[in-house]
């Protein structure tokens, strides 16, 4: 079975009843593809769902358990993902509506999959002070500075700049 049909729900028992309201709890993966994201576990949704003329409002939240990866070092760090979820499903689908299906059926996975992207901060850091990979050999900098070339020019870039500071009038 795939995993995404446990965000699907079914409303009929909802639809054109303003006014009554249901609370699920849903859970299962969503697979986020950002390269600051390395691992995202099981995604559980608290919602409440609430009938209104024509649709359904969904609102609650979402959370994850999710291994970041430092924007400067790559080491992981844990991070507690909680999104806000409010989308309104209609029986005529438009902007900032999404469809109810014929059944009855409305697929929050989307709308999880692009809270939770918004949720992940953009630039993760194991810590503010993080002094990243050495350039030159990818050394760890936080674990000590590396052997050598920080002080010595033998960067396979020193010989470009030794071109660039030739004046252009020598030739
Ligand atoms: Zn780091
Ligand atoms: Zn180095």
């Amino acid at each position: 079975m795939d995993s995404m049909d446990n965000f699907v729900v079914n409303v009929s028992g909802l639809v054109r009843r303003p006014g009554s309201t249901r609370r699920v709890t849903l859970a299962g993966h969503v697979e986020l593809v950002l390269d600051q994201v390395h691992r995202c576990g099981p995604v559980t949704a608290d919602l409440r769902l609430e009938a209104m003329a024509g649709g359904i409002w969904v609102r609650g939240d979402a959370c994850a358990e999710m291994v970041l990866r430092c924007n400067r070092c790559l080491d992981q760090i844990g991070f507690e993902a909680r999104a806000p979820v409010r989308q309104v499903y209609g029986e005529d689908a438009g902007e900032d509506v999404l469809p109810i299906g014929e059944e009855g059926d409305i697929d929050l996975s989307a709308v999880l999959h692009d809270e939770l992207c918004l949720s992940v901060p953009l630039v993760p850091l194991c810590s503010e002070s993080c002094r990243g990979l050495c350039p030159v050999c990818g050394a760890d900098l936080n674990e000590g500075s590396c052997q050598g070339h920080s002080e010595s020019r033998e960067s396979p870039f020193a010989t470009l700049e030794a071109l660039l500071e030739v004046p252009f009038d020598t030739a």
